[in-house]
C-alpha cells in the first residue's frame, strides 16, 4: 500500500493480506476459530494478539480485517471494524460510546431504522436526544451543550436528499468536545472526505453501494484506532454484531468495483436530472448535484459529484407515482438502494409508512414522491424508461 494512491487504487489493493499460496483474489477464510501451536501460545494470545493474530470469528478474522482495513483506507480513517448490517454499526458505535446522562444531538431526516435507534432505544438507557433540521446551524448551535457526547446526521438525507455540511457542523460540535458521527451511505466512500472534513467517526451500510449488487448485509465502523480499538472493539466483539468472513469476501468483491460502478450511477442520475427539467408531469427534480438545488455549491465542495440517487415529485400525486412505478421497465420497484439495478421507490407507503402525515410533511415527503436510486444500465436505456413511464403517469 503506497500513502499516495487514489481512491479507485486502495479500493482493489488495499489491506490485502496473502496466505502462503499467493492467491490473487482473496481467501475466504470460512472458520469461527483458530488452532494454537501450544497452550503457552494461546495462553499470549489472549494476553495480546498480535496483528496477524486471530482468537475468534466475533473477535476479528482475516478476510475481515482485509475488509476492515480497505475500509479504513478508503476513508482516510485509521482503523475500522465490520459489524453484520449498517444498523449493527449505527447501534453499535452509539450504544459503545454513550451512556445513561449522555446529550445527543441528531439530524431529524433519519433512515428509519436509525431513528428507531435514536428515539427510543437510547432514551430507553437514559441518554437524552435533541433533534434538529440538519440543514440549519443555527438549530446545530442552539441545541449544543457542555454534556452533549455525540452528534449524528446523515448526508446526503433520505430521501429529500438534502446535503449536511459536515465541516460547519463538525466546528460546533467539537467546540463542546461531541464526537461527530456521520452515517454516510448516500455520499458513498467513493465520492466521502467526511474524515478530512471534520467528523470523527464514519459509519456505512455496506449492503448498499459497497456489495452494489443484492446480495449482503454489511457495515462498517471507520474512526481513530484508539476510539476503535478501545470503545467500538469492546462492545461489538462481545456483543454479537460482527461481520462474517463470507460476508467480508463479497464485499471485497465489490469494492474491487465500487468506483466504476458509483460513477456510472452518478452519470446516469445527472443525465436522468439533466432531461427531466421542467417536465410537464414533476412538480420537483432533486439531485446535490445539479445546479437547481439549493445546495449544489456544498454539495460540489463536500463530496464533488451528486451521489447515486435522484428524487422527483409528481403533481399528480399518489396516482401518479404509483402509476409511474407500475409503468418501468428497467427500474425496479424496491426499497434498497444503491444497487447495480435502478431501483424506484415511493417512501410515503413503503419506507416511510410508519410516520404521522404531519411527520411525513416536515420532511418533505410529498405522496407524488419517488426516490430513483439509478443502477449501471445503458444511459439511454435508462432515461427511455423513465420517459416513457412518466407519459403514463
Ligand atoms: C440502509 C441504511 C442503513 C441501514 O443499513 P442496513 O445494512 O440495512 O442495516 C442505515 N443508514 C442509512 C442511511 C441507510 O441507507
Amino acid at each position: 500500500m503506497s500513502d499516495d494512491w487514489n481512491k479507485a487504487t486502495r479500493a482493489v489493493h488495499g489491506g490485502a493480506r496473502r496466505s502462503q499460496y499467493g492467491e490473487v483474489s482473496e481467501a475466504i477464510f470460512l472458520t469461527q476459530g483458530f488452532v494454537y501451536d501450544s497452550a503457552e501460545a494461546a495462553e499470549a494470545r489472549f494476553i495480546q494478539a498480535g496483528d496477524d493474530e486471530f482468537i475468534y470469528a466475533r473477535y476479528g478474522n482475516p478476510t475481515v480485517r482485509i475488509f476492515e482495513e480497505r475500509m479504513a483506507l478508503l476513508e482516510g480513517a485509521e482503523d475500522g471494524f465490520a459489524t453484520a448490517s449498517g444498523m449493527a454499526a449505527v447501534n453499535g458505535v452509539l450504544s459503545a460510546m454513550l451512556k445513561a446522562g449522555d446529550h445527543v444531538v441528531s439530524a431529524r431526516a433519519l433512515f428509519g431504522s436509525c431513528l428507531y435507534v435514536l428515539e427510543d432505544v437510547l432514551s430507553r438507557f437514559g441518554v437524552e436526544v435533541t433533534f434538529v433540521d440538519g440543514t440549519d446551524l443555527d438549530q446545530w448551535q442552539a441545541a449544543l451543550r457542555p454534556d452533549t457526547r455525540a452528534v449524528f446526521f446523515e448526508t446526503v438525507s433520505n430521501p429529500t436528499l438534502e446535503v449536511i455540511d459536515i465541516a460547519a457542523v463538525s466546528e460546533l460540535a467539537h467546540t463542546v468536545g461531541a464526537v461527530v458521527v456521520v452515517d454516510n451511505v448516500f455520499s458513498t466512500p467513493v465520492f466521502s472526505d467526511a474524515i478530512a472534513q471534520g467528523a470523527d467517526v464514519v459509519v456505512y451500510s455496506a449492503t448498499k453501494h459497497i456489495d452494489g449488487q443484492g446480495r449482503t448485509l454489511g457495515g462498517v465502523i471507520l474512526g481513530t484506532r484508539e476510539f476503535i480499538r478501545k470503545t467500538v472493539e469492546p462492545y461489538m466483539k462481545h456483543t454479537g454484531g460482527s461481520m462474517s468472513p463470507f460476508t467480508a469476501w463479497v464485499m471485497l468483491k465489490g469494492l474491487e468495483t465500487l468506483s466504476l460502478r458509483v460513477n456510472a450511477q452518478a452519470d446516469n442520475a445527472t443525465a436522468l436530472t439533466e432531461t427531466l427539467q421542467g417536465h410537464p408531469a414533476l412538480a420537483r427534480v432533486i439531485y446535490p448535484g445539479h445546479a437547481s438545488h439549493g445546495q449544489f455549491d456544498l454539495c460540489q465542495r463536500q463530496m464533488g459529484r451528486g451521489g447515486t440517487v435522484l428524487s422527483i415529485d409528481l403533481s399528480g400525486g399518489k396516482p401518479a407515482a404509483f402509476a409511474f412505478l407500475n409503468g418501468l421497465k428497467i427500474g425496479k420497484i424496491s426499497n434498497n438502494l444503491g444497487d447495480a439495478k435502478t431501483i424506484v421507490t415511493h417512501p410515503a407507503t413503503t419506507t416511510h409508512q410508519r410516520l404521522s402525515e404531519d411527520q411525513r410533511a416536515d420532511l418533505g415527503i410529498t405522496d407524488g414522491l419517488v426516490r430513483i436510486s439509478c443502477g449501471i444500465e445503458d444511459t439511454d436505456d435508462l432515461v427511455g424508461d423513465v420517459m416513457q413511464a412518466l407519459e403514463g403517469a
